[in-house]
């Protein structure tokens, strides 16, 4: 699932290669991509519009258009973006395609369907429900150590699915936050409420860290208009991760075995001797 740096990638490639472009058609193909316009409305609110500034909020990709409309797109699990040249077959799982000025088709394509579009008015687009709750941006000045201190306090959860609740720290997914709380050597089953001003300090730091170190080296990755940003994913400064997907590997630090538990339904990893607290 795209977090934070990819999304990020994401939104800048489309800038590259859709800013200033004419939608001169939109279909959605699959109506449950954007349960909150018919396919009928969804091409009508879309069509005939020009592609102003493409930017983002937490993990949601904000597409304005210069009719005042904004596209909000979640990619969840699998959603893309490809552009192709408009004689090209469709890409499988094609769920909502835009026609541009440029002879070209910029596809969504989603196979595992929990992408989300939805088209608001640029006015009042952080008004939406999908960005109102959202915590602050993690490079924002409101993104304080004692901001995030204050959210963990108030969770009894465990840290690690504390830190996935998009309305208490933003951008952050399964990878960005195992590895967050290994530069900062915290138990991922530690109750969020239980960690200390010092060490919430720390973890601010290391999620600032992991995110700003993958952003830049997300930097040098080429436009592929067929797969729009889509070959990051995965991949940081030593294409491996300091615990993420390391099971049984020995730790970076200590060469302890990493662990791997279920948390909320999906995989922790950690080490157990550097994040023994
Ligand atoms: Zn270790």
């Amino acid at each position: 699932m795209p977090e934070l740096p990819e999304v990020d990638l994401v939104t800048r490639h489309l800038n590259k290669l859709a800013l200033g472009r004419r939608i001169m058609s939109a279909r959605l193909i699959r109506p449950r991509l954007s349960p909150f316009a018919a396919a009928e409305e969804f091409a009508g609110l879309l069509s005939e519009s020009k592609i102003e500034h493409v930017h983002r909020r937490g993990k949601h990709i904000l597409i304005d258009l210069n009719t005042g409309r904004t596209l909000i797109t979640h990619l969840r699990m699998s959603g893309r973006f490809v552009m192709l040249p408009a004689e090209m077959p469709e890409p499988k799982f094609s769920h909502a395609q835009f026609t541009l000025d440029n002879d070209h088709v910029l596809h969504f394509a989603d196979q595992r369907h929990f992408g989300m579009m939805k088209i608001v008015e640029t006015d009042s687009l952080f008004e939406a429900k999908e960005l109102a709750c959202l915590a602050p941006e993690p490079f924002s000045d409101e993104f304080t150590a004692a901001y995030l201190h204050e959210q963990l306090k108030r969770s009894k959860r465990n840290i690690k699915e504390t830190l996935l609740d998009q309305t208490k720290v933003c951008g952050l997914g399964n990878i960005y936050a195992a590895e967050a709380l290994f530069l900062s050597r915290i138990r991922p089953r530690l109750a969020a409420n239980k960690l200390s001003a010092k060490r919430a300090d720390v973890l601010h730091g290391a999620i600032r860290d992991v995110l700003a170190e993958s952003i830049a080296i997300s930097e040098s990755v080429p436009v592929f208009p067929e797969n729009i940003g889509g070959n990051f994913y995965g991949e940081n400064a030593d294409g491996e991760w300091r615990v993420y997907g390391r099971e049984d590997e020995p730790c970076v630090v200590c060469e302890e075995p990493i662990k791997r538990i279920p948390q909320g339904g999906r995989s922790t990893f950690f080490c157990r001797k550097c994040q023994s607290r």
